[in-house]
């Protein structure tokens, strides 16, 4: 479990629980390159009102492209996937209500704190179950947003979905 800093200046837990949840349960569509989402950008991803998460191929490839270690180019897709839950968690939710609130879009669409905090989440994540975050994703990372809890459950949960094996603290 971590504590988020959300920009209202309260706290939201993520738990290994709820990173599990989300894992064994979002969706993916890839869309075709200059597709339009749902919430009416280009870039990045989207989430429509059945919870299907959307990627056009362009996304994928360009944040290919950006991955820390040329020879293990999968990094960037394990980046995409947590960033997306990470907009997902109830810290997630209440920075975007927030935001949608108080804060301004920027050129491409997106609130900056929404961005931000979904990098941090994703990389605390992956740090967690091993992966290798990217060194300098779109927005990069606050390392204010997080605050690590010293007493994580130190038996790891296995869950294995298509595609992988995420192991994860409760
Ligand atoms: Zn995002």
């Amino acid at each position: 479990m971590f504590k988020v800093k959300i920009s209202d200046g309260t706290y939201k837990n993520v738990t290994g629980a709820e990173v599990k949840s989300f894992w064994a349960s979002m969706k993916f569509q890839i869309d075709k390159p200059g597709t339009t989402y749902p919430s009416g950008t280009k870039n990045g991803a989207s989430t429509d009102a059945n919870g299907v998460t959307h990627f056009s191929t362009d996304t994928l490839t360009g944040y290919q492209a950006r991955s820390p270690d040329s020879s293990e180019k999968d990094k960037s897709f394990d980046y995409l996937i947590s960033h997306e839950l990470a907009h997902n968690t109830e810290a997630g939710r209440a920075e975007n209500e927030w935001q949608t609130k108080n804060g301004t879009k920027d050129a491409d669409g997106y609130y900056l704190g929404n961005e931000v905090l979904a990098n941090s989440v994703a990389k605390t994540i992956e740090d967690d179950v091993g992966l290798k975050p990217l060194s300098s994703p779109t927005y990069g990372y606050d390392g204010n947003v997080v605050t690590l809890s010293a007493s994580v459950n130190p038996s790891p949960i296995e869950t294995t979905k298509a595609g992988g094996t995420l192991n994860l603290y409760a």
